[in-house]
């Protein structure tokens, strides 16, 4: 029989709750309403608070806090409600199947079993009142698998939590330190013409294609460039290009994402300033060259030693029966804004982030019901 945390699971999944991505979509699949409504009467049923801070419009963070009796310490659990589309997928992505222990569907392993496993060890917080624990405050935050707005305006916010807790599939594992992200469009300007004299015009993309020369080679060089012992090097990537109007006129316009991943250390200021100063050594300070502010903007989760790392390492031994890995991660998470914000992190979850975002998402359930007993394990922990 399937537990109350695979049940929660199975409604969890059912509800869409898709991230546009920055595109135009609309429907009952795109944004997190629909979830947030159902977790706000999910602990209402309880009798337990929780509140809703707006972010954006139909998108809002939904915060419920637990205060454990006689504690001083307060942790953050952050998870974010939010899944990547569901373009290509090759099962139904909002109606649940298990099978041989896989719960399958969209956003299973990418977060919400992590949201379900929280949610459990939250109520069991709540109605066991155990003496000790730490006081929780389970945020569920909005767009982290854009632009992190929930996260960051959660990290604004005075929380007051001296951890965070991040869900994000590790296999069980600790992460405490992972890269940052920092995306931006790069434009080259011409002069448009008709393309039978195109000697009367110029030519952006031409112009582009030297832009994209130097930034191949930038890229390469930033893989052999220095390295970060647990986490690699920093990398540059050139992901989506665009320009031209009609084959017949000479193009005034070409423009390319960039994707910078940030080591620990390393500013958003620096990392473009170092790929600006590379075009103009190269192409000698051309004005037809414009970089536009980033639209993601993720900072690196840096390793902090400190005695959050044994106390977590002894909570999830004893609820899993292994001891966890300390390890980092190259993807970046809700930790980036929150640890930038003061408050240090670790991000900690079930299933195997091999599973995230893929055409048939799953995730398996025994991992889903140990984190939910180390979840609990770890709010008895850190109280002590
Ligand atoms: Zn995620």
């Amino acid at each position: 029989m399937a537990s109350e945390t695979a049940s929660l699971l199975a409604k969890l999944v059912s509800i869409p709750s898709v991230n546009p991505m920055g595109r135009v979509l609309e429907g009952d699949q795109v944004l997190e309403g629909r979830l947030t409504d159902f977790l706000e009467s999910w602990f209402r049923e309880r009798g337990l608070d929780c509140r809703r801070d707006p972010v954006a419009p139909g998108r809002d963070n939904l915060l419920a806090r637990y205060d454990a009796p006689g504690s001083s310490r307060l942790i953050l659990f952050d998870v974010h409600q939010d899944t990547v589309p569901v373009d290509g997928m090759t099962i139904p992505p909002f109606d649940p199947v298990v099978e041989g222990g896989r719960l399958h569907g969209r956003g299973s392993c990418d977060v919400k079993g992590s949201m379900a496993a929280m949610m459990t060890a939250f109520e069991r917080l709540a109605r066991e009142r155990p003496a000790g624990s730490a006081s929780v405050l389970l945020a569920f935050t909005v767009d982290e698998e854009f632009t992190h707005m929930g996260a960051s305006r959660l990290a604004a916010s005075r929380h007051g939590a001296s951890l965070a807790i991040v869900a994000e599939p590790t296999s069980l594992d600790l992460v405490d330190c992972h890269k940052g992200a920092l995306r931006w469009l790069i434009q080259t300007k011409g002069t448009a013409c008709h393309s039978s004299s195109p000697d009367l015009g110029a030519n952006a993309i031409y112009r582009m294609a030297a832009v994209i020369r130097v930034l191949e080679d930038y890229a390469r060089d930033l893989q052999a460039g220095s390295v970060d012992p647990v986490l690699g090097p920093a990398t540059f990537s050139v992901g989506r290009i665009t320009g031209g109007q009609s084959v017949n006129i000479v193009p005034d316009l070409c423009s390319i994402e960039v994707d910078r991943r940030l080591l620990p250390g390393e500013t958003a200021l620096d990392a473009i300033g170092a790929v600006r100063g590379r075009l103009d050594h190269a192409l000698g300070r051309p004005d037809w060259i414009e970089f536009e502010k980033p639209w993601v903007h993720l900072p690196p989760l840096e390793r902090k030693e400190g005695h959050h790392i044994s106390a977590l390492q002894a909570a999830v031994t004893q609820a899993v029966g292994r001891k966890p890995l300390v390890r980092g991660v190259p993807f970046g998470t809700d930790a980036g804004p929150l640890d930038e914000a003061g408050t240090p992190c670790v991000v900690f979850g079930p299933g195997d982030i091999a599973q995230a975002h893929t055409k048939n998402e799953w995730i398996d359930l025994e991992q889903v019901d140990l984190a939910a007993l180390a979840y609990y394990q770890i709010a008895i922990e850190l109280g002590r």
